[in-house]
């Protein structure tokens, strides 16, 4: 899915999954292979497929968890059996509760615990939302995750949105038979009147 070009080979090669740390960009071929690490210099990212995301972007409005003001939200929602396989509104219930993440939902009642991805969810997705919306979505450290994953920022202070807030908000929407808007063609529409 994610493919760049070793400039020194000239090889092009098919990356599973891409982060960036400082002046090196790490680099697997598979979910859990070894960890390649590339000079930032010595390769480069096609972008061609980016342009093409393998699955459905849907956008809505939040509150900030930290300033408070409204910020638009940029994530995929996919089957938790299927990961490569969108939540489609109105949405099969029965699946979702066939996978849902029942201990966590009764130590938190609060949220369903739906057997759905986010972003945040899935590593791959994650850097591919982020590739096509850098201004969106940065790399920012998560304390509830101990780890660095591609976020979406708020507009007004620039502070990462964590994927808990995220999937329980999507988890309340889904529950509450809420449509979620698709983010992709309205945007890309404005993109060509430009
Ligand atoms: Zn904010």
């Amino acid at each position: 899915m994610i493919k760049f070009k070793n400039l020194k080979t000239d090889e092009i090669k098919t990356a599973f999954s891409l982060r960036e740390d400082g002046e090196k960009t790490y680099i697997k071929f598979s979910a859990d292979g070894k960890e390649y690490g590339y000079f930032k210099s010595n390769i480069e990212i096609i972008t061609s497929d980016i342009n093409k995301l393998p699955f459905r972007v849907y956008v809505y409005t939040k509150g900030c968890y930290k300033c408070h003001k409204p910020t638009e939200i940029l994530t995929y929602i996919t089957y938790a059996d299927k990961p490569t396989e969108n939540v489609i509104f109105p949405c099969d219930f029965d699946r979702l509760l066939d996978h849902q993440n029942i201990i966590a939902h009764l130590q938190d009642p609060s949220i369903e615990y739906y057997g759905l991805n986010v972003i945040g969810d899935i590593e791959e997705f994650d850097h591919l939302l982020m590739e096509k919306y850098p201004e969106r979505i940065k790399n920012t450290y998560s304390k509830t995750k101990n780890r660095i994953y591609p976020m979406n920022v708020c507009s007004h202070c620039g502070n990462g949105q964590g994927w808990y807030y995220i999937y329980r908000d999507i988890n309340e929407m889904v529950k509450n038979n809420a449509e979620i808007k698709l983010f992709e063609q309205s945007s890309e529409r404005k993109e060509e009147n430009k």
